[in-house]
């Protein structure tokens, strides 16, 4: 088999990224090593509004709930409240939305393969070796794009590095007391150190429950039995699990002659709240768009794919690194200093301001804004300053 451009792993990312190849004339062919899209599902499904508009697919039935705020627990149980006027976020069900991406995708031309795992890929001749249920075969390639997860193996093999953390989560769809459908509830503090857990509502009485830390399972029963809050609203019953894991931080280089690495595999995921779908969206759809450039031109080399890390990095890197400073600042929080900041942001103006400001795909923004009206904070978490610099 000969293609331009394969696309290793059906998510967002290689959808995207295999949509805008064929899109723009490249031979393209997506492949999958499950046996359908959108499964086993890993994520708690929510994006902002502007993501969803970043994928392309519109509004339709992979939305399960709309959000307008989030109330935030603290470690000592206050909870403060922060709502936007209109919808800021979706609750999506994967499985359907990642099948919808692929559709688009083979709408716009390209080949799928599913059952179709690679197993191999021999740099020289830039060929995949693939397994679809035991047989063996080879697909050549002129542009190869790892968009193959957090457990990428096109970047291993490219020699292109790790990324910087990864961050195992699990997740149960709960019966929950939900206080609000239209928000959703954050934990912060011990119960998930490093990071956060979730209560994201999906329909009455019904929320995806989660957290991502270093021994997840573990701190999930804990929290489900003793959260001051989430042990009163888990109504004890569970119909599904899941686990997964973030990457944090990005590969250092992703692009090599004929191999480009992009979403979960590149390391492009929000380091402050492990969102991963719209950066991976952004960055897909350049990845796509690049390739078949490069492909007409006839000029696979590594500085042409160049151009795909630079547009990719001037829309997000920044964005990512400071993400990575403020994630690794709130590492350091312990469950008082994270008391005491949340009571201090408990105040009409801070919460108008986060309400006014706050955006999820570019958390820095409002931290900036926080940090210019109110120094008080500056004082009291003057390395919240230094990470935004
Ligand atoms: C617990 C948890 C909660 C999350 N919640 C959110 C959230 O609320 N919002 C958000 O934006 N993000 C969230 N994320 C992150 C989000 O799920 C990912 O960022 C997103 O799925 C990345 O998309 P992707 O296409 O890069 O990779 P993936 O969705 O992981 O897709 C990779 C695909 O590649 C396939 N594949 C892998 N290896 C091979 C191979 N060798 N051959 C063929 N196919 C292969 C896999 O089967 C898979 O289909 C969460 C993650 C976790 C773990």
């Amino acid at each position: 088999m000969r293609y331009d451009v394969v696309v290793v792993g059906a998510g967002p990312a290689g959808s995207l990224a295999a949509k805008y190849s064929a899109m723009n004339g490249a031979k393209t062919l997506l492949i999958e090593e499950h046996v359908e899209i959108g499964y086993p599902v890993s994520c708690a499904g929510l994006i902002s509004a502007k993501a969803l508009e970043e994928c392309d697919i519109g509004l339709g039935k992979w939305i399960k709930n709309e959000i307008a705020g989030a109330l935030v627990c603290s470690p000592d149980g206050q909870e403060i409240q922060i709502k936007g006027q209109e919808v800021k976020a979706y609750v999506i069900e994967r499985k359907i939305f990642d099948r919808e991406l692929a559709k688009h995708a083979l709408k716009a031309g390209t080949d799928l393969l599913l059952h179709s795992k690679a197993i191999g890929l021999r740099k020289e001749e830039n060929i995949l070796e693939v397994n679809n249920q035991g047989e063996h075969f080879e697909i050549s390639a002129k542009i190869i794009i790892g968009a193959d997860g957090v457990k990428s193996n096109i970047s291993k093999w490219s020699e292109l590095g790790k990324v910087k953390k990864v961050l195992p989560g699990v997740q149960i769809l709960g019966l929950y007391d939900l206080q609000d459908l239209s928000f959703v509830e954050i934990f912060t503090g011990s119960s998930a150190p490093g990071f956060f857990a979730w209560a994201i509502p999906i329909e009455k009485d019904i929320a995806r429950i989660g957290l991502c830390t270093a021994r997840p399972l573990q701190h999930l029963k804990s929290m489900l039995k003793y959260h001051k809050v989430v042990s009163k609203r888990y109504l004890g019953s569970h119909l599904d699990f899941t686990m997964g894991a973030i990457p944090l931080g990005p590969l250092k280089r992703t692009v090599s002659k004929g191999i480009m690495i992009v979403g979960d595999a590149a390391g492009q995921v929000k380091p402050s709240s492990g969102g991963g779908i719209y950066t991976g969206a952004l960055c897909a759809k350049i990845a796509g768009e690049v390739a078949a450039k490069a492909i007409k031109e006839g000029d696979v080399s590594a500085e042409r794919l160049m151009e795909y890390e630079n547009r990719w990095r001037s829309a997000i890197g920044r964005e990512l690194n400071i993400g990575m400073r403020i994630n690794e600042i709130f590492s350091r929080l312990s469950d008082s200093d994270i008391n005491e900041l949340i009571r201090m942001i408990n105040d009409p103006e801070i919460l108008r301001i986060i309400s006014q400001y706050g955006d999820m795909d570019y958390p820095s923004a409002v931290v900036k804004k926080l940090i210019l009206k109110k120094p008080s904070l500056l004082r009291s978490f003057g390395m919240l300053a230094k990470a935004i610099r």
